[in-house]
């Protein structure tokens, strides 16, 4: 039997390969940056071979590392930065411009237009999606726009389309398989996701030809087989998902309203929804979870757009802090933030408020507020956020959260994961591999092959590291929370003088 599953985890700044064992530990793990491109202000792209040849060559060293020959990796499963958009030539697999990252706003003014036209409201109805340029469809209208005789070649059938799993599934089986998966197809505003199809009204609307596009397929589903010169055998590439619902999959959320949120840069959280597709009342995506089979399920995702770059800003703007961690230590360090609030919405506010003229706002300054204050109220507005984004989340899926599953490198602060637990009033557990995006590709591509036998066995692995318990009283989370909504409401209004 093949002693491992691997992962290859293509993110937004690097690339990286692990392999897993049945228990989920990680035997090997290799990770490569890569080039980010910033050609203009507001534009972020990537060249499309970089992907790849960071891709290939760590999966070529973690296989050496461990000494891994291809018949000992029963699949793999890729997950990647979702929505970043790559069309190449079909006979060559040049690609015929950059990947146009997910971050990249190029395309705003002609979502503005989307808008104008009316039709905001239809594709979402179709799509999930709130009409914005980080989804596919923009930027590969851009592309077939800019390029010169790429909308020829297009509608030619000379060109393929792919987010950066099809780009890898199409390299990794040289050329023999265009496809991808319904988690992000669902990230590309094409796609119908009631339906599960693509939408030809959409990609009327935008100009695209359908025959530049992938087949869709379920995460969990046989896609190829490696070619042999690549790694050296014929591995079965087995799992597909983009990067949030893959961690959604490997923190085992597998019923309906469970719930996991992922503290990076910003937080993404995820609801399972089951096989209900809700209309979200309060701007959260309805979009679809990774699934082993082709009956899909669905999740509500909403984000917070500033979380641990808050306390990046508190270590290189405000030079508070010399490491991320030390933030723990000096929130510890007072047993309140004595009355200050901070509000980093340094871009905006997303989900609930969907306000973009916001900007930061402290309230509550007195004479006595020191640093540890200040760090502990930066801290805690990111467990507030959250709190905001779960409330919606509950409210728009009549459910009521049980309890919250944690990762990301914020995560790793217990000090916030505690408040995290006090404020929402519930339990939070924080796995011991944390490692859930790579985990959940591993999963989809291991269930796939036989590897693991059921949704079941897999959830043996989840192993807790520790677990928050709320111990706060009800009276003071009230009285902080109004502190906390006050905040906001100083935000808003700031915001408002502003349009
Ligand atoms: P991303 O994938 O978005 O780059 P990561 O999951 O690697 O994010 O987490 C990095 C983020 O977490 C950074 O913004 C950093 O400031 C924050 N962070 C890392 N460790 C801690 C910590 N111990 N306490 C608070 N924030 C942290």
């Amino acid at each position: 039997m093949a002693k491992y599953v691997m992962a290859l985890d293509q993110g937004t700044t690097s690339s990286r390969c692990i392999l897993f064992d049945k228990q989920g530990n990680i035997c090997a793990m290799e990770q490569k940056e890569f080039s980010q491109i910033y050609p203009q202000p507001g534009w972020v792209e990537h060249n499309p071979m970089e992907i790849w040849s960071s891709q290939l060559a760590v999966a070529m060293e973690a296989m050496a590392i461990s000494g891994a020959k291809p018949e000992d990796i029963a699949a793999i499963g890729i997950t990647n930065q979702r929505e970043t958009t790559i069309l190449w030539e079909k006979a060559t697999g040049r690609p015929v411009y950059n990947a146009i990252v997910w971050q990249c706003r190029r395309t705003a003014d002609r979502i503005d237009q989307l808008g104008r036209d009316g039709y905001a409201k239809k594709f979402r109805d179709k799509t999930g999606l709130i009409p914005d340029a980080y989804f596919s469809a923009s930027k590969i209208a851009w592309i077939l726009e800019h390029v010169d005789g790429a909308r020829e070649k297009a509608e030619a059938g000379e060109l393929l389309f792919g987010t950066v799993d099809t780009w890898l599934i199409w390299n990794l089986t040289k050329g023999a398989v265009h496809a991808t998966d319904y988690t992000n197809a669902s990230r590309t505003m094409l796609f119908d996701i009631h339906r599960k199809c693509w939408d030809q009204e959409i990609l009327d609307y935008f100009r695209i030809p359908a025959c530049i596009l992938p087949e869709v397929h379920p995460s969990s589903y046989l896609f190829g087989h490696t070619d042999a010169s690549v790694l050296g055998g014929e591995i079965p590439i087995a799992g597909a998902a983009g990067d949030q619902q893959a961690a959604l999959f490997g923190q085992c959320c597998f019923d309906e309203g469970s719930v996991k949120n992922t503290y990076g840069t910003g937080c993404f959280l995820l609801m399972n929804t089951g096989h209900r597709a809700i209309d979200s009342g309060s701007g959260l995506l309805t979009t679809i979870a990774a699934s082993t089979d082709d009956d899909v399920e669905y999740a509500l995702e909403g984000s917070v757009f500033v979380a641990g770059a808050a306390i990046q800003w508190l270590r290189d703007g405000m030079r508070m802090i010399r490491t991320a961690a030390q933030s723990q230590e000096y929130a510890e360090g007072v047993p309140d933030t004595a009355d200050v609030y901070i509000v980093p919405a340094f871009a905006g506010m997303g989900a609930p408020y969907w306000q973009q003229h916001a900007r930061g706002t402290i309230v509550g300054v007195t004479r006595g507020c020191t640093k540890e204050h200040f760090i502990r109220a930066t801290l805690e507005s990111i467990a507030y956020q959250t709190l905001d984004v779960i409330r919606a989340m509950e409210q728009d899926a009549g459910v009521c959260l049980s309890h919250l599953k944690v990762d990301g490198g914020a995560s790793a602060n217990d000090f916030l994961m505690q408040f995290q637990s006090d404020i929402v009033g519930t339990q939070v557990q924080r796995p011991k591999c944390i490692e859930t995006t790579a985990l959940g590709a591993a999963y989809l591509a291991g269930l796939q092959v036989g590897y693991w036998k059921d949704r079941a066995e897999v959830r043996e692995n989840w192993q807790l590291g520790k677990e928050f318990t709320p111990v706060m009283t009800e009276e003071d989370r009230a009285k902080r929370l109004k502190g906390w909504r006050r905040a906001v409401r100083c935000a808003l209004a700031y915001a408002e003088e502003d349009e």
